[in-house]
């Protein structure tokens, strides 16, 4: 059952680990936040007010090897994906991640460890209704062979297929409803994954400077660096997945709707959700207790639809100032 009221950590979150990219130590503080102001990442190693992010789409600065996060002072945090798809996947809706160094931590390259802080930390309900965007109209975004689409769904729905010539991923398709429960058993643990012959380069870049086989899947034509092995037989498109619910969370609210995506990455993942959200027609705001008492879409109440538009100028004047 999904909750219909705001959620945030009943406890705070110490944790210090391993930039991916930058190889630095890292400290994290995940505290619990105040109802309506959702994901919001602060930079302690900056000047005071200087380093709050907010987690939303339009604070998107790069997407190349994960998704980077920027605010008007040119102060960024990489690697957000793996951390938001964990605290929407837990039903965190308020959260402030204050961090002292660019990126948050890689832990073993899925959400999991983040997963088992968030459950030992605790959640509480919180005085406030949640709100969700509901897809009424399909948007899809191309590049190439690949293509990522958003269509109407009375749930929220992930489908994903990757095509890799490594025989070692090859092709990979999976669709799944996503609920706390899936999420946690089927998603979670899912690592991210990198290539040997692309490791050279990246170090040249002074990228992926912190991974190593306790941080990612290690592919090397057809064989598995790793010595454990594969968490399941199919974790690569598992993960895709998990980088797709991240990549959502940026909306700011559950997105409830069916997401599809052939080869989808995160570049692709924040071109649609721009798309989207630019798109009228595409979406409505819904509060989540309502939605659940409405037998089919397109029965939402006069009164709803009058929130949801002046929801709706509120973002669109954020779209302006960003
Ligand atoms: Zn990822």
């Amino acid at each position: 059952m999904v909750s219909i009221v705001q959620r945030t950590l009943k406890t705070c979150i110490p944790y210090v680990g391993t930039g991916l990219h930058s190889g630095c130590r890292i400290g994290m503080l995940i505290r619990p936040g105040e109802v309506n102001t959702g994901i919001r990442f602060v930079r302690n190693d900056v000047a005071a007010g200087r380093g709050v992010i907010p987690a939303l789409w339009h604070h998107v600065v790069d997407t190349q090897l994960g998704t980077i996060i920027g605010n008007e002072f040119g102060i960024s945090v990489s690697t957000v994906e793996h951390l938001m798809a964990a605290l929407h996947g837990c039903g965190i809706d308020n959260a402030v991640v204050e961090l002292d160094g660019p990126e948050v931590p890689i832990l073993d390259g899925s959400a999991e460890p983040f997963v088992a802080m968030i459950d030992r930390a605790g959640i509480v309900e919180q005085q406030a209704k949640r709100w969700a965007m509901l897809v009424q109209d399909t948007v899809e975004v191309h590049a190439d062979d690949k293509y990522v689409r958003l269509e109407p769904c009375p749930v929220t729905r992930i489908t994903a297929e990757i095509e890799f010539p490594n025989s070692a991923i090859g092709n990979q398709r999976l669709s799944t409803v996503i609920n706390e429960a899936v999420f946690k058993r089927d998603l979670s643990r899912a690592r991210t994954f990198g290539f040997v012959d692309q490791i050279e380069d990246l170090y040249e870049r002074d990228l992926a400077l912190g991974g190593s086989p306790r941080n990612a899947i290690l592919v090397d034509g057809e064989n598995i660096v790793n010595e454990e092995g594969l968490r399941f037989h199919d974790e690569f498109v598992r993960h895709k997945i998990l980088d797709i619910i991240g990549d959502l969370a940026l909306a700011g609210v559950p997105v409830i709707g069916h997401f599809h995506g052939y080869k989808p990455g995160h570049a692709l993942n924040q071109a649609l959700l721009r798309k989207f959200i630019a798109s009228d027609h595409a979406w409505s705001y819904v509060m989540l207790d309502e939605f659940e008492d409405v037998p089919g879409l397109r029965r939402i109440s006069d009164a709803l639809a009058t929130t949801a538009n002046r929801m709706k100028k509120a973002w669109s004047r954020l779209r302006v100032v960003a």
